[in-house]
């Protein structure tokens, strides 16, 4: 049996565990024995050196040492009467306190030896420990928790330290004996891995911490190596698939660029040129355009997007918003419609009849581009002859909406794009089957937006500060994390923010935009401001992502601590786009968490957006940033590693490797490979774009 069919043993079959510990187990996500054997401890305490009573007093640590009990006295606390006992270690006298624990007195005998881990302190002119664990001390047996490494699991009051340790030493034992290795003997003895049954003992069960950290390297290579394997295999089977559309002519290609206002930067005719030329080939393209926030990547997909309809065929543009669809759909109609593209729009807000109406023109081909949200993919949409395929903000979308979107069109062109710049080791990861282009540089004459952190002391200036912007003709947005006032949340909203607003800027016009307005409404409202017609807007997050409105060179954050560093970083990407200087303030309550802190002091030191997804994957982790806990590529658990090159590089060739000389993992030795770790990916997963 392999690890990964653990996955489908519920908890119940481990020996011994009862209803009441299963439900607990369930309330931190353990529902089956594959949940349990990786539900690793987040410490160890190393319970294997005997110290002493003094040595934890000087070094204020805890310790482990062996007393014998002395005395039983009580203490009064809250008009309540606790244990108080007297022990003493070889050199020592000092009092466990034992706040409700009126039994104790029965398991620590006068006179008899016990094990004990505490942390004593000076208190009240005594050494005393509060909070400490004892065993029975017996010459001829082995303590069951001392004199090893005893691991710390994450864990809630009911459902307590020992009783994990027993489930799980039951469920090493009876699933454990030995499971069979996803690694094959030759990649086990070339890099000098602990074997998993071995590995995944150790993990919670230590015997020193060399050993300890032997087995965490071997279940990191072997994720790494999952990893490369499921996404070199995924990109080899998009490569086998030949394409059936060619993009010869170019011509209107060329007459775009032309017409454009403003001459590309360097490093976007780069991309351009590197997706014209993916596109040209002759299998389909999966390319990710990585580039700021602002770094123009919407005239790159444009370009890619008129390339395909010179060739007369069709494409789809999917964005995560209304909002952000709306934006598009004007910018870019406006733009392509002089070389006679015809430009749709298809949101979930359209009324049935446009629905249909839009259907019927997709089908019979007389729409060349249609811009939408997840609308473009569902059940009735049918396309003539669809062949690329852009995906905007795509780490707002789940794996399963670009495959369902793809599954629309043979083989098509895919381009995903991205303001997420994350480290390349990373990309490797993540998106180790997809191309990669990179927009490193931003378009000329743009100045770094100033960002500041104020509280509640600096509301009244920084009211003040947006009133001079405005009276210069500059616009302004205030962004609130909710849009209703709610009662148990400490937290502005857009709704109340825009009444009082309104009223303090009352020579200007202020508008309000939130995911509840009407979809006609909300694009009245965006027009306006960008026409300049409202000069104020307040507003949910709906504008977070992809929002271009140059003439608007100052954001004001409020709530600022209830908002993800990416989030931050896209929200103040809504400002410095044009050629004024550009402002974001940070408005936070004046009771704010270390952790709001470390946040704010990341946005106001960094304004590259490389930096703050570093800063933000050490906060996160890259499951949540990236979507790969949904994205059905082996999880990614011992996310330290990922940060290492050389191994993920090794990991990454030797995937290759294996894969070169036998593809499909069919050679004997290589079996193991297959039945542990491919066969549980999702077939969609390993043959989608
Ligand atoms: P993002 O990469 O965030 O999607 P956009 O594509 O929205 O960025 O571009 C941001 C702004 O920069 C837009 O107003 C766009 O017209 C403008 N822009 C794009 N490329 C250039 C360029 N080469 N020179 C000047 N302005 C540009
Ligand atoms: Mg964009």
């Amino acid at each position: 049996m392999y690890t990964n069919e653990l996955k489908s043993i519920d908890i119940s079959n481990i020996k011994g565990i009862t209803g009441y510990q299963k439900t607990l187990l369930n309330k931190i996500k353990i529902f089956t024995v594959f949940d349990l054997l990786y539900y690793f401890p987040f410490r160890y305490e190393d319970r294997t050196k005997i110290s002493s009573i003094q040595d934890g007093l000087l070094n204020e640590i805890n310790i482990t040492t062996i007393v014998t009990v002395i005395e039983h006295q009580s203490i009064y606390f809250n008009r309540r009467k606790h244990p108080k006992i007297l022990v003493q270690d070889k050199e020592t006298r000092a009092y466990l306190v034992a706040f409700n624990r009126p039994y104790i007195k029965k398991s620590l005998v006068i006179g008899k030896q016990y094990w004990l881990n505490a942390q004593f302190v000076y208190k009240f002119n005594e050494i005393q420990a509060s909070s400490f664990t004892f065993e029975a001390y017996k010459t001829d047996k082995q303590p069951k928790e001392f004199g090893m490494i005893l691991p710390v699991y994450r864990t809630t009051e009911k459902l307590t330290q020992k009783k994990i340790h027993k489930i799980m030493k039951s469920a090493i034992q009876e699933f454990l004996r030995p499971i069979d290795d996803e690694l094959p003997e030759y990649i086990l003895s070339k890099y000098k891995l602990s074997d998993k049954t071995t590995a995944l003992k150790t993990m919670h069960f230590p015997e020193n911490f060399i050993l300890l950290k032997k087995a965490r390297y071997r279940l990191a290579y072997e994720e790494l190596l999952a990893i490369q394997l499921s996404v070199s295999m995924k990109r080899n089977n998009i490569k086998a698939v030949k394409k059936v559309f060619a993009y010869n002519k170019t011509d209107l290609l060329l007459q775009y660029t032309k017409s454009l206002p403003f001459s590309l930067t360097n490093a976007q005719t780069r991309v351009i040129r590197e997706i014209t030329k993916d596109m040209q080939s002759s299998t389909s393209m999966h390319r990710l355009l990585q580039g700021d926030v602002g770094s123009g990547k919407t005239i790159v997909a444009v370009c890619a997007i008129v390339l395909a309809i010179n060739n007369n065929y069709q494409t789809a543009l999917m964005v995560p918003t209304e909002v952000l669809a709306l934006q598009h759909y004007n910018k870019i109609k406006t733009a392509i419609e002089p070389l006679g593209i015809n430009t749709v729009l298809l949101t979930g807000s359209l009324t049935a009849k446009e629905k249909q109406a839009v259907y019927a023109m997709l089908e019979n081909g007389e729409i060349d581009l249609v811009i939408g949200t997840h609308a473009l993919f569902q059940k009735d949409v049918r396309y003539k002859n669809l062949s690329l395929i852009v995906i905007d903000e795509q780490h707002k979308f789940g794996v399963e909406q670009r495959i369902a979107l793809s599954k629309k069109a043979t083989n098509p062109d895919i381009l995903v794009m991205t303001a997420t710049p994350i480290p390349r080791t990373l990309t490797l990861t993540v998106y180790g089957d997809l191309d990669v282009s990179v927009i490193d540089e931003m378009p000329a004459n743009r100045k770094p937006i100033k960002t500041k952190w104020i509280t509640k002391e600096g509301y009244n200036a920084m009211l003040k500060f947006v009133g001079n912007k405005l009276r210069k003709k500059q616009q302004t947005y205030f962004i609130y994390p909710l849009i209703e006032e709610s009662e148990t949340l400490n937290t502005k909203a857009a709704t109340q923010m825009y009444d009082n607003l309104r009223k303090h800027f009352k020579d200007y016009t202020t508008g309000l935009i939130h995911g509840r307005i009407k979809s006609d409404e909300k694009d009245q409202i965006m027009q306006d401001f960008k026409t300049g017609k409202i000069d104020v807007l307040i507003s949910t997050t709906v504008i977070e992502v992809g929002i271009d409105v140059p003439n608007a060179s100052v954001i004001i954050i409020e709530n600022s601590e209830r908002f993800g560093l990416s989030q931050l970083h896209q929200l103040r990407g809504r400002v410095g786009r044009g050629i004024e200087q550009s402002y974001c303030i940070l408005v936070t309550t004046d009771f704010y968490s270390e952790e709001t802190e470390h946040r704010m002091s990341v946005m106001v030191k960094y304004i590259d957006g490389f930096k703050i997804s570093e800063e933000d994957l050490k906060l996160r982790g890259p499951g949540e940033i990236l979507g790969v806990r949904q994205s059905g590529m082996p999880e990614i658990r011992f996310s330290e590693f990922l940060y290492d090159d050389k191994l993920l590089l090794q990991a990454r060739a030797e995937a290759q490797a294996i894969l070169d000389k036998d593809p499909l993992l069919e050679l004997p030795e290589n079996r193991r490979l297959y039945e542990g770790i491919v066969k549980f990916l999702p077939t969609d997963y390993l043959k989608s774009g």
